[in-house]
């Protein structure tokens, strides 16, 4: 068996370097533990940035896949099959929406928001042909297409990846004024984060989106919320626009909806916005399979109980007061974030977030920074308190140094 650093110098041999992960090679896991190839465990802090919030293995979604594998596992949209009417019925239902349109990845969830928006503006609005704007959100992060990097704000994610696609204006985000400023006739669409994860779990301030909403309405623009990361519990709720009683016209979802088992990801929204696709418009070979509707099932009839909504809430506020207390002595700096969710600054002196996160792997904790010396905690929903506090614990200790 080769061991870990034979197995990472194989990889960085023969892949693109286009991440730069932990020096830990996984080879298992259940529930909120991982377990690498010598053998030694650590806590997993991070759940696949919210793709796994049911944990690892979870026996439920585990049990739907294997039924589905025995039985079906793709078709191609070119016929019917018998997991997608209940598929589409659970998830508009959960979102207190019409229609679904069912991707793989959260970038194409993405994208598909953009071509709906931009044809309901010509189709619906009656914007111009090729006119259409849509206005973003600076440090956004909504994935890695082409057109998505077109609009990212950060350097890293856009250099070299032009010629860039037009019809995205930037606005600061939770600045309500410079939104409503940058609407005009042309605009089909605002599409947000309702807490911005990968710029340091930005939660904007209260009434923002609440604002938005109610410009949007009255400008006739689409609101379309990205709650790929935010969504389906990570909060405490089963959207994060709900904690301010937002309801946007369009969910784009991804993530936890497949489980921490297969991509899956979405398009929720009204009938009539759904509609303006007929049959060749748009489309995914594997996007709504019938593995990845049996999965999603299984997550929304989980979702549905509320049983991981609360335990984020519950569980989250116990994280954030622990958090809190640890910004008594100066080394953390800042704490943000709602639910089971936090950005923490930690005191640069005392290293980058990526040096940070090292010392707490060493200790049997994985987290992962997101910019400067910020890291992101955000274990699976189903972790025990027992042991959210045993990985408090190790970062407390690395703190105290
Ligand atoms: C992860 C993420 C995406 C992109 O999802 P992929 O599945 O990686 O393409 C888009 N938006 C947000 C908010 C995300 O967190």
């Amino acid at each position: 068996m080769p061991t870990s650093p034979e197995l990472i110098a194989t990889a960085d041999a023969h892949s693109a370097h286009n991440y730069h992960p932990l020096p830990v090679v996984v080879s298992s896991a259940e529930g909120a533990w991982m377990t690498d190839v010598e053998g030694r465990r650590y806590l997993d802090m991070l759940a696949g940035y919210s793709a796994l919030n049911f944990g690892h293995g979870n026996p439920r979604l585990i049990a739907a896949a294997r039924a589905q594998l025995d039985r079906l596992t793709l078709t191609s949209r070119a016929f019917h099959h018998d997991r997608f009417a209940d598929f589409c019925v659970q998830l508009a239902d959960l979102c207190g929406m019409e229609a679904v349109l069912p991707m793989n990845t959260g970038a194409e969830a993405v994208e598909t928001a953009v071509k709906t928006a931009r044809k309901w503006g010509y189709r619906i609005k009656g914007v111009p042909d090729g006119q259409a704007r849509i206005v973003v959100a600076a440090d956004n992060f909504h994935g890695r297409t082409t057109t998505i990097v077109s609009f990212s704000t950060d350097p890293e994610a856009r250099a070299d990846y032009g010629p860039y696609t037009p019809g995205f204006e930037v606005v600061p985000y939770g600045d309500l004024a410079a939104l409503e400023a940058a609407v005009d006739d042309n605009t089909v669409a605002v599409l947000l984060e309702p807490i911005q994860g990968e710029a340091g779990v930005l939660v904007p301030p209260p009434g923002y989106l609440a604002g938005v909403r109610e410009l949007t309405r009255a400008r006739n623009v689409l609101f379309v919320l990205d709650e790929i990361q935010s969504g389906l519990g990570r909060t405490g709720r089963t959207f994060a626009a709900e904690h301010e009683g937002v309801v946007p016209d369009m969910y784009v979802l991804g993530k936890a909806l497949g489980g921490g088992v297969v991509p899956v990801s979405a398009v929720v929204s009204s009938r009539e916005v759904l509609g303006v696709f007929r049959p060749g418009e748009h489309g995914s070979t594997f996007g709504g399979n019938p593995l990845a509707c049996a999965v999603a099932l299984e997550v929304l009839a989980m979702l549905r109980t509320g049983e991981f909504q609360e335990r984020a809430a519950e569980l989250g506020e116990h994280l954030h007061q622990e958090l809190a207390a640890l910004t008594a002595d100066g080394k953390v700096t800042g704490v943000r974030g709602r639910g089971l969710w936090a950005g923490v600054d930690i005191d640069p002196a005392l290293g980058t977030g990526r040096e940070i996160s090292e010392r707490l792997m060493a200790e049997g904790v994985l987290v992962k920074d997101t910019h400067g010396s910020t890291i992101r905690i955000a274990p699976p929903l189903t972790i025990s308190k027992e042991d959210l506090d045993w990985g408090l614990g190790r970062l407390r200790d690395i703190l105290a140094g």
